[in-house]
């Protein structure tokens, strides 16, 4: 699953280069020009990386990184902010709002990619890893082999991908639309409903006679992988 940056910046020629080297880079990239947009779209997106100008019409840059903040289920988005500013001041501001980073324009393309990637190193490790570990499931992204408490599991291809998606964000509820668009593509049309007859599939294999069952199920939500759903 490539790492979702999202880009709020208001200089279309800037919008454009930076969706290009990120997209290069292998990271999928949504954009808005608008403050009050990113706050929804953070919500709604949860995205591995926010880049932030700092001047923006309407709300400010630093208005909003203080509200994805404030808001629980938005306060552990990382964020680079963007400014043209390169007083100390302005820095400390920014990272006194909260956040994680902080470029100076005009920067190069390369180096906040760079940045990017180390952020998300340290706020999402298994985005970057190559072994996911979660409640006692071990997945070797390189070996493709997938073990719970030492047992070779045999997954299916469909409920590997599904696994690995659930396993790079522990605890997190993924609608069936999310797992949809990240397992089958955006540009496949699957019914909600595989979802649920892969989720079977995977809980089958995964779930050993005297183990706890890890994919919790949510209600009219989605499903997690969480150990301590049972
Ligand atoms: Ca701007």
């Amino acid at each position: 699953m490539k790492p979702l940056v999202l880009i709020v910046e208001d200089e279309p020629p800037l919008v454009e280069v930076l969706r290009y080297n990120f997209q290069s880079a292998g990271f999928d990239t949504l954009t808005t020009m608008d403050g009050e947009e990113a706050l929804i779209m953070v919500e709604e997106e949860s995205p591995d990386l926010i880049v932030l100008d700092w001047m923006l019409p309407g709300l400010s840059g630093i208005e909003v990184c203080r509200m994805i903040r404030e808001r629980r289920k938005t306060r552990a988005s990382p964020i680079i902010m963007l400014t043209a500013r390169g007083e100390e001041g302005d820095r400390i501001r920014g990272l006194d709002a909260g956040a994680d980073d902080y470029v100076v324009k005009p920067f190069s393309p390369n180096e906040l990619v760079a940045r990017a990637r180390a952020v998300i190193r340290r706020t999402r490790p298994a985005l970057a890893e190559e072994v996911l570990n979660y409640g006692g499931v071990e997945m070797d992204l390189a070996a493709h082999k997938v073990r719970r408490e030492g047992r070779a599991i045999h997954l299916g291809p469909t409920e590997y991908r599904l696994l690995r998606v659930l396993l790079e964000r522990p605890t997190r509820v993924f609608s069936r639309e999310q797992l949809l668009d990240a397992v089958w593509g955006r540009d496949v049309y699957v019914e909600e409903r595989t979802v649920d007859v892969h989720i079977r599939r995977l809980r089958k294999a995964l779930n050993g006679a005297e183990e706890a069952d890890l994919i919790r199920t949510v209600r009219g939500g989605g499903y997690a992988i969480d150990a301590r759903a049972n």
